[in-house]
């Protein structure tokens, strides 16, 4: 048994980052990693502009009326200077006319009954955003490795890289093992249960940014088993389990990733839940037996896969901060040997509400939760407004 800390080292060490970039459409860059640093092709902004809606003057006026010489809007060029008492009205975006060293806000401004402009306001800002203050000629705001959300676009758009280059991504199979299992387009007769694993982790692996392979469900029997994890071992990079892990009669999975040559790191972490999940490599393949209940499986594919899949992409993004927040209610365990995970709701003033949950098939309960908190190995009991580690979901 492994530490869940260790658990995570033995996994990163065994990655091995995928060869491959691939020219992809800005809009589908999304969750994707960029294959190489962003330069910006222009400054930004690119003139000096206003930040406001109002009149562009000199500060040493404001306190006499201003003559509106001119209209300017935002994708216009300024045709006159402003000089001592003049003024130009001038649009959010639009650039700063010669002559002029502020903008004064509509909302600080009458007009008098001969049209010209006084100041309401005791002071003013300049309202001017200067030529490259946000970015210069190249200048690199995004480096490779970055996991591109949709602020990222926006910059990406901005500086004219139309189609990033990114990271080909790994494809991951997904193998539910299980008799009892039935698809959710069935009716689940008698002992049966809906696969509700294989479908979560088809979802789990496509907002880590990688391709799903779905093999359907997987029975039992070991020649059935053993055939499907070969197949996937030799068609995708990454191959995930669920079920089979523990300590069953029909639990075959870690003896037969032996047999087919994967050599197992670990088979189980001192972590609750998810104590028997087995991670082992073939060649720079990955191969991941998580436990059967969806509530163990989803937790140690967020902890274990999912930042295997992202250091294969190469991403350096930080991407699942843990906040420590304070309890909002005591909170204990009967027993501590293992670190332990539940789900939690992170409520309006910011404080940690455990949930009613009843084990790791609890799905309705981890369904309710915004996060999952940690308590460590050896503690049983923490009081109201300790803090504690939440990892956000
Ligand atoms: P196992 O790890 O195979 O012993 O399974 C542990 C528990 O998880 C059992 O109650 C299984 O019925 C349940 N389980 C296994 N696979 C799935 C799945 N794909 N979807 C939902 N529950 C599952
Ligand atoms: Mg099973």
């Amino acid at each position: 048994m492994v530490l869940l800390n260790e658990a995570i080292g033995i996994v990163s060490k065994s990655v091995s980052v995928l060869k491959g970039e691939e020219q992809v459409a800005l809009a589908e860059s999304l969750d994707r990693v960029l294959a190489h640093d962003v330069v910006s092709d222009i400054n930004m902004p690119p003139f000096r502009k206003t930040a406001v809606d109002g009149y562009a003057c000199r500060a040493a006026d404001l306190d006499s009326p201003l003559r509106v010489i001119e209209v300017i809007a935002a994708g216009t060029t300024p045709q006159r200077a402003i000089t001592q008492g003049t003024c130009s009205k001038i649009m959010t975006g639009s650039p700063i006319p010669n002559g002029a060293n502020c903008v004064i806000p509509v909302e600080d401004t009458k007009i008098l009954p001969d049209g010209t402009i006084s100041f309401t306001a005791d002071k003013s800002k300049s309202n001017i955003c200067e030529l490259g203050e946000d970015i210069k000629i190249g200048e690199s705001p995004l480096s490779k490795g970055t996991l591109i959300r949709p602020q990222h676009i926006a910059i990406m758009a901005a500086l004219g890289c139309h189609s990033p280059i990114v990271l080909v991504r790994p494809k991951v199979s997904i193998l539910p093992t299980g008799d009892e299992l039935v698809e959710p387009t069935e009716i689940p007769h008698g002992s049966k249960i809906r696969n509700s694993n294989g479908h979560q982790l088809i979802a789990q692996v496509l907002s880590a940014g990688a391709i799903p392979i779905y093999h359907g469900i997987v029975a039992d029997t070991e020649e059935v088993i053993e055939k499907a994890i070969a197949r996937a071992l030799t068609e995708t990079d990454v191959v995930v389990l669920t079920g089979g892990v523990s300590m069953g009669d029909f639990d075959y999975v870690p003896r037969i990733m032996e047999r087919l040559g994967v050599r197992i790191l670990f088979d189980s972490i001192a972590v609750q839940p998810g104590r028997p999940t087995t991670f082992g490599v073939a060649g720079n393949k990955l191969i991941f037996g998580l436990p059967g209940n969806p509530v163990s499986s989803f937790i140690q594919f967020e902890l274990l896969v999912k930042p295997s899949l992202l250091m294969m992409m190469r991403c350096n993004t930080p991407y699942a901060p843990i906040y420590r927040l304070p309890l909002a209610n005591d909170y204990s365990r009967k027993r501590a040997e293992r670190l332990g995970l539940f789900p939690i709701i992170v409520n309006a003033n910011g404080e940690v509400e455990p949930l009613e949950y009843h084990g790791s098939a609890h799905i309705f309960a981890l369904a309710r939760a915004n996060g999952i908190a940690s308590i460590a190995l050896g503690v049983n009991k923490m009081k109201k407004g300790e803090l504690v580690d939440v990892r956000s979901i």
